[in-house]
């Protein structure tokens, strides 16, 4: 007999699991994932953004393009294959802004003015795996696209912090924001220029990596986390000393409403973020929890992308937060979320005829509880012992006993499980929709 050989997830793609299933490796259950996915639908519909969904395959010139040639991303860090059924050139999502603005672009979405959207889903990045840091991983993505004042900047950052609040983090101590402004082009130009003459100055002092950016991409060196660089990175010229009228105007708007909503954040000159298409306002909320993978979420203005994109120029914003990290430090704080359990789990004696069980909890469910009928494994359906085990490793608050007597007076007895009186009340099958509610846990 051959024994067939098991096949594994791909690694640093995760499985998202009940609670009940026991795993090695510790990462938030399923249950997690619907806390927070609750608190968003709510959080966004409180401030107008509708939900959209784009492909998880785009073509891979969406990603060069839109991305930037000398990102991490771009040189190192997607899935791109090649279609065999007709030779398109095509990439797994790493980030879900460049899919939204071609689908913004193609659709001509912006025609009757701006657009507030929210997207999640699977991003791909081919990195080491470890804490925090996947192959395949989730993100919340947030875009206000067509508007330009410095207001929708600061909106983009409160819809975060509002979500931090529905979710019970407190900001300023569990997560903080840190906010820089990037300046525009002819700003970042001068600096740029700048950068290359300090770091030519200082050629010894670089890495392999930042040697060879040095004339591609000097600005992303000052996001190297090479701690041999640090001091190098610490006395570089600041882009904040080139930026303009309009541009510190801007930023000024921006922190003047964070403040007006008490919203606590440090100006990190540093900030840079990963990808090319950001300019002006840029941020991330970091916590100290979650070892080297503590940016949380991040964001900024993306003015120029659109028309990057082939579409009419607009401007925009937007911010993407890592689910996975979410979680983990969810978990890290042990955040309350409500119980998983059913209200009920229904016990059938060995015999019991099922029919009107079935239809009872039907019923019942219909009425709008939550219920679990017992049913057997190839060994039939247990004991009433280990039918009242399974009830209690449920976390049921309630066991439904459909005992033969009782259901032939039209009964059944309603144990409480545990609230520790063990009461045990008996309740008319006809009037299941009646005493459904009193069953209800948020009842
Ligand atoms: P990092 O510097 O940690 O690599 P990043 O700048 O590459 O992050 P972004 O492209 O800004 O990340 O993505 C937004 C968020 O998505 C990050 O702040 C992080 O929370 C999450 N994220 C990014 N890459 C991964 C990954 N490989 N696994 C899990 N989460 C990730
Ligand atoms: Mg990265």
């Amino acid at each position: 007999m051959s024994k067939v050989q098991k096949l594994s997830a791909v690694k640093g793609m995760n499985d998202i699991l009940p609670a009940s299933v026991p795993r090695t490796e510790k990462l938030p259950t399923s249950a997690r994932w619907q806390w927070f996915e609750v608190a968003v639908r709510k959080v966004l519909a409180r401030y107008g953004y509708q939900y959209m969904l784009t492909p998880i395959v785009e073509p891979t010139a969406l990603f060069v393009r839109g991305l930037g040639e000398v990102t991490d991303i771009v040189e190192k860090e997607m899935y791109s294959f090649t279609d065999s059924m007709n030779g398109d050139k095509l990439t797994l999502r790493p980030e879900a802004t460049a899919g939204i603005v071609r689908a913004v672009v193609e659709h001509n979405a912006l025609y009757n003015g701006p657009l507030r959207v929210w997207t999640h889903g699977p991003m791909f990045r081919h990195e080491r795996p470890q804490k925090g840091r996947y192959r395949q991983f989730h993100q919340l993505d947030v875009e206000a696209l067509g508007f330009a004042g410095p207001d929708v900047d600061a909106e983009i950052i409160l819809v975060a912090r509002a979500l931090w609040r529905e979710l019970g983090l407190i900001e300023g101590q569990h997560v903080r924001l840190e906010i820089n402004s990037l300046g525009q082009s002819a700003e970042r130009r001068e600096h740029r220029d700048a950068l290359i003459r300090y770091f030519e100055q200082h050629q010894a002092q670089l890495d392999e990596e930042a040697r060879r950016r040095l004339h591609s991409n000097p600005l992303r060196i000052l996001d190297s986390k090479n701690p041999a660089m640090q001091a190098l990175i610490e006395a570089a010229p600041k882009l904040m000393d080139f930026l303009g009228e309009a541009s510190l105007a801007h930023f000024d708007a921006v922190r003047a409403a964070l403040e007006a909503v008490g919203l606590e954040y440090h100006v990190n000159p540093r900030l840079v973020r990963g990808m090319d298409y950001y300019n002006l306002t840029v941020f991330e909320w970091v916590t100290d929890q979650l070892g080297s993978q503590g940016t949380v979420c991040g964001g900024g203005r993306y003015d120029g992308l659109i028309e990057q994109l082939g579409g009419k120029s607009a401007p925009a914003v937007g911010f993407g937060l890592g689910i996975e990290r979410l979680l983990l430090l969810a978990d890290e704080l042990n955040l309350p979320m409500p119980s998983a359990a059913v209200d009920a789990y229904a016990i059938v004696p060995p015999g019991t005829p099922l029919p009107p069980v079935i239809a009872v909890l039907e019923t019942l469910r219909t009425a709008g509880l939550s219920v679990v009928q017992h049913a057997g494994g190839a060994e039939g359906l247990g004991s009433m012992k280990s039918q009242f085990k399974k009830a209690d490793a449920s976390g049921a608050r309630h066991a439904l006993i459909f005992g033969e007597d009782e259901l032939a007076r039209g009964q059944v007895t309603v144990k409480a499980l545990r609230d520790g009186s063990g009461a045990q009340v008996e309740h008319s099958l006809a009037d299941a929709a009646q005493w459904a509610a009193t069953l209800q846990s948020n009842a």
